[in-house]
């Protein structure tokens, strides 16, 4: 047995100076990752400092269209918010593909930012693992990788990030508000997110102590009409093999607007810049979204098990893109 204490916070400033005070401290906000990865002996924090009961609930209208959100929003209450259903229903689907109701409704947005890999080498606490212990290597590199990233992957680590609503918001440009022992900081989403490059237990540039408070997501019109789709090997309850966030707007067949982000493929969640490119000012047709996902995943990096998600992260944006701007589905 290992001792742990244990405080509550009532004031982000607490929180922030008790949890930068002490290098073994954590904090704990619903602990639907935070727990089992200390059962598991993966984390071994001395202290937990409870932000419960901190003031970060928020789910607040902004004038432009856009949102802001408390970083202890839970998901389940994000995902049922109107303003979120009617204006980013992406972001609302990718909400409800997440986890369980059960686990939704204990788990905070902010938690959802910063929840550590799914990758079964990091998370048996034995094996070598770059992340957990720096210099060690990477049992997935040869081992069982079929859940792995193609995209964004180093010599040091393949581990895929897991976050289902981190996609649409990448895709909307959201930005994310955290209060450290040097003030408030705002991250743009895609600088929130580290590639592990060859520092992989480096996955946020967060000082230690920075406490995330809020995610701010942008007003933007295409927002309305976005979309999530994601493919895994079950129906619920079950991580995404990969999935696609998607917003676009579309006037006499030809895309104006258009945002694309990609999830279960890639070490961060992935905005796909290549295609977005391709698509803006192009006419919507199959043969464009085509060209559009072969391009975003030509720098893709597989192994034997994984090398399928190239061809399924694909044709998943060519699904995504038939639907939103035809209404229908393609056969493929
Ligand atoms: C069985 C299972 C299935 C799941 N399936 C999915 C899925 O399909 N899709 C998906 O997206 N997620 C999934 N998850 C992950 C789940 O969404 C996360 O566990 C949850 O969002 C974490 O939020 P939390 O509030 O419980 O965080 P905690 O467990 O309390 O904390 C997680 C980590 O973040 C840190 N932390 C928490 N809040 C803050 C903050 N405000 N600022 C700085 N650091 C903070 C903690 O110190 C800890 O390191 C699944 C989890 C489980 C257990």
């Amino acid at each position: 047995m290992r001792p742990i204490s244990y405080s509550r916070a009532s004031a982000v400033i607490d929180a922030v100076a008790t949890v930068a005070a002490d290098p073994t401290s954590d904090f704990l906000a619903g602990g639907t990752t935070e727990v089992d990865l200390l059962r598991q002996n993966v984390l071994l924090p001395r202290r937990l400092v409870d932000i419960n009961d901190l003031p970060l609930t928020q789910i607040e209208e902004r004038p432009d269209g856009g949102l802001y959100i408390g970083a202890l929003a839970r998901m389940s209450d994000v995902a049922e918010a109107a303003a979120v259903r009617e204006r980013f229903p992406m972001v609302a689907q990718a909400l409800v593909m997440g986890a369980s109701p059960q686990l939704r409704h204990m788990a905070s947005m902010g938690g959802n930012m910063m929840q550590r890999v799914r990758c079964g080498y990091f998370r048996d606490g034995m094996s070598p693992c770059n992340k957990r212990d720096p210099g060690s290597g990477c049992g997935a590199l040869d081992g069982f990788n079929r859940g792995h990233a193609v995209l964004g992957v180093s010599d040091h680590c393949i581990a895929t990030h897991p976050s289902d609503v981190a996609v649409p918001l990448m895709a909307l440009d959201a930005r994310v508000h955290t209060e450290g022992p040097h003030g408030r900081r705002v991250y743009p989403i895609d600088d929130f997110f580290l590639l592990p490059g060859e520092t992989p237990h480096m996955e946020h540039p967060l000082e230690h102590g920075e406490l995330v408070v809020g995610i701010e997501v942008p007003g933007l019109p295409a927002a309305r009409s976005s979309t999530y789709l994601k493919v895994r090997d079950r129906e619920s309850y079950e991580f995404a093999l990969t999935s696609v966030a998607a917003a676009v707007t579309l006037a006499d067949g030809i895309i104006g607007d258009v945002r694309l982000a990609l999830g279960g493929v890639a070490t961060k969640p992935w905005r796909a810049r290549r295609a977005e490119e391709l698509l803006r000012g192009a006419p919507a047709r199959r043969e464009t979204f085509q060209r559009a996902a072969r391009e975003e995943l030509a720098s893709s990096r597989t192994t034997l098990l994984n090398a399928f998600k190239v061809e399924l992260a694909q044709r998943t944006m060519v699904r995504v893109l038939e639907t939103l701007t035809t209404g229908t589905e393609s056969p493929s």
